[in-house]
C-alpha cells in the first residue's frame, strides 16, 4: 500500500489532504518561503500523531511538523520537492486538565495561544506567554521554537513556563512527560532538550505549564527618549522602581513608527515623534492605586533625570491596547511594506546603544538610504535590527543582491560583542548556514550527535537547524 493510502486508511478523509489548494501549508508567513508539499496530515490524537510517524519512518519519509505556521525563520513549511508531508497539529486543540491548586495546565500542542490564555483566565489565573502571533501561533509551535514576546521580562521563556511534554519520537513512539511537578531530578532533562528543537528531535504534542495569579492591575505607557541609551537609563529606573511589577518594556525607533503610519494610518500615535519610543508595563499585584503612584513617580523621575522627553499613561483598557497595538503592528507594516533583511539578535543591554550606533552608521555607508527598522524587547537585551531597501529599490532585488553582505556586517558586530544570531525566531532555514560557521564547534557537534541519537534516518524536518 502507498503511504498516502496508508494514512488516509489510518487518519480518515478529515484527517489527510492530497491535491487541491494547500497554499496556506506550504508557504510561510512572511511568504518568503514557497514549498510544495507530497500531503498534509491532519492527526486528531498523540495516537494518530505516532501512526503518522510509524507509517513515515517505515516508508523514509520526511515529516515538516506545522502549528499555526507563523514562524519566521521558514522551518514549518515544506520544501519544493513534493516528497515531505506536513505534519498538522491544528486539530489537536483540548485543553487536558487545567490544576487551580497546583497552578498548572495541560494542553495539546495545536491550542492557539489565545485560547490557552483564556483557558487561564477563565479559572482565574493567568497563563503570561504573549506575542502578536498569539491569534493564530500553536503551544506547540510555541515550544518548539521556545518562544520569547513581551512578558519574558518578569516570566520568561517558553521553557521557563513548561513543567511537562508529551512527544512522539521520529520512530513513532510516545514519550509521556506530562508532569506538573516543579522538581524532578532523574535523568537527563529530555523536555529541555525537545524545548527550541524546531521540529527537528520529536513532534510535540501536548505540554503542561505552569499558570501564575492575575495581576490586579495592569498599567501602559508610552514614553518618548531622544536615545537609545536614554531608553536604557529608563530601563534601569523602572527596574529600581517597580522591581517585579514591571513586565514589559519595548523599544521601537523612529523609522519602525514613521513605517507604522504610513502602513497603517489608522492607528493613532498619542506620543511625538521621538528618535525613540518605549512602551512600559507594569502588573500590580496590590491595587490600581497604587500601580499609578509608582507608574506616575517613576515617569516623572525619568522627565527630571532628562532621560524622557514626553510620556503619556494609558487611561483605559482600549488606550493600553491601541498603545500595544502600535508595537504589535511593526510586523505587519513591515510584510506589508514588501520582505526586509531580519535579524533577532541579542546583546548584554549595556552593548545594545553601541552596537545600534555603529551599526546605523555602518549601513548607512554600505548603501546610503538604507532604511533600519529597530524594535524589541529591550528589557531582555533583544532587537529586530530589521533592514528595508532604499526608496525606490525594489525589495527582492535589495535581498537577492546584499542581504550576505549586510548580514555578516551585523552578526559580525554581534559576535563581536558577545551576542546571538537568534534570540527567539530560532534557526529554521533562515539562519542555519550562519549557525554552522559561527557556532562553537563543540556545541555544534553535540547537537549533531544527539540529532543522529533521536532521528538516525533524518525524517524530523530535514535541513533545518542543522
Ligand atoms: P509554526 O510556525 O507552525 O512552527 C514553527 C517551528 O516549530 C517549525 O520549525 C515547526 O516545524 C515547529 N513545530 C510547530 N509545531 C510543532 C510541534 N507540535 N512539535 C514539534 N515541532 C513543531 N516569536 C517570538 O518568539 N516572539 C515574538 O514576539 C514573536 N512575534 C511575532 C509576531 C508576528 C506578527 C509573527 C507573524 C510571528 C511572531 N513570532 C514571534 C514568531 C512565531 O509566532 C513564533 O515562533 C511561534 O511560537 C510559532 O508558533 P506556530 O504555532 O505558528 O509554529
Ligand atoms: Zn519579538
Amino acid at each position: 500500500m502507498s503511504i498516502l493510502d496508508a494514512l488516509r486508511e489510518r487518519l480518515g478523509d478529515a484527517g489527510l489532504l492530497v491535491g487541491g489548494d494547500l497554499a496556506a501549508y506550504e508557504n510561510d508567513w512572511r511568504k518568503r518561503y514557497k514549498g510544495r508539499a507530497l500531503a498534509v496530515a491532519r492527526p486528531a490524537s498523540t495516537d494518530e500523531v505516532a501512526a503518522v510517524m510509524r507509517l513515515c519512518h517505515q516508508h523514509r519519509v520526511a515529516v515538516v511538523p506545522q502549528g499555526g505556521n507563523t514562524g519566521l525563520v521558514g522551518g514549518s513549511t515544506p520544501d519544493d520537492s513534493g516528497r515531505q508531508l506536513v505534519l498538522s497539529l491544528t486539530r489537536m486543540k483540548r485543553v487536558r486538565e487545567l490544576d487551580v491548586a497546583n497552578a498548572s495546565l495541560t494542553a495539546e500542542a495545536g491550542c492557539v495561544l489565545a485560547e490557552v490564555q483564556a483557558a487561564a483566565s477563565a479559572a482565574g489565573l493567568l497563563f503570561p506567554l504573549s506575542l502578536a502571533a498569539e491569534g493564530s501561533c500553536t503551544l506547540g509551535g510555541n515550544l518548539a521554537t521556545n518562544a520569547g514576546g513581551t512578558q519574558v521580562l518578569r516570566y520568561g521563556n517558553a521553557r521557563e513556563l513548561c513543567l511537562g511534554l508529551e512527544v512522539v519520537t521520529a520512530a513513532g513512539e510516545v514519550w509521556h512527560g506530562l508532569s506538573g511537578l516543579r522538581k524532578d531530578n532523574t535523568g537527563y532533562d529530555l523536555r529541555d532538550l525537545f524545548i527550541g528543537s524546531e521540529g527537528t528531535l520529536g513532534v510535540i504534542t501536548a505540554a503542561t505549564m505552569k499558570l501564575y495569579p492575575q495581576p490586579r492591575e495592569r498599567l501602559t505607557a508610552l514614553a518618548g527618549c531622544a536615545s537609545l541609551d536614554d531608553a536604557v537609563a529608563l530601563l534601569g529606573l523602572a527596574r529600581e522602581r517597580a522591581g517585579d511589577a514591571l513586565t514589559g518594556f519595548e523599544v521601537m525607533n523612529h523609522a519602525a513608527l514613521a513605517l507604522v503610519a504610513r502602513e497603517l494610518p489608522q492607528l493613532t500615535q498619542p506620543l511625538g515623534a521621538a528618535a525613540w519610543t518605549v512602551l512600559l508595563e507594569l502588573s500590580d499585584a496590590e491595587s490600581a492605586q497604587h500601580a499609578r503612584g509608582v507608574f506616575e513617580g517613576l515617569l516623572e523621575s525619568a522627565v527630571e533625570r532628562g532621560c524622557v522627553q514626553d510620556a503619556a499613561i494609558a487611561q483605559n483598557l482600549q488606550q493600553a491596547q491601541a498603545f500595544w497595538q502600535l508595537r504589535e503592528a511593526i510586523p505587519l507594516a513591515q510584510a506589508q511594506a514588501g520582505l526586509n533583511i531580519k535579524h533577532d539578535i541579542s546583546l548584554p543591554v549595556s552593548a545594545m546603544s553601541a552596537f545600534v550606533a555603529e551599526m546605523d552608521a555602518a549601513l548607512a555607508a554600505y548603501l546610503p538610504g538604507i532604511e533600519v527598522i529597530n524594535f524589541g524587547h529591550l528589557g531582555d537585551g533583544n532587537l529586530h535590527y530589521n533592514v528595508q531597501a532604499p526608496a525606490g529599490m525594489a525589495p527582492a532585488a535589495f535581498l537577492a543582491t546584499h542581504e550576505p553582505a549586510i548580514n555578516a556586517l551585523v552578526y559580525d558586530a554581534v559576535q563581536r560583542r558577545g551576542g546571538s544570531i537568534s534570540a527567539e525566531h530560532g534557526i529554521g532555514r533562515l539562519r542555519r548556514e550562519e549557525l554552522s560557521r559561527r557556532k562553537d564547534a563543540t556545541a555544534l557537534a553535540l547537537m549533531r550527535a544527539i540529532k543522529r541519537a533521536l532521528d538516525p534516518l533524518d525524517l524530523l524536518n530535514p535541513g533545518r537547524v542543522l
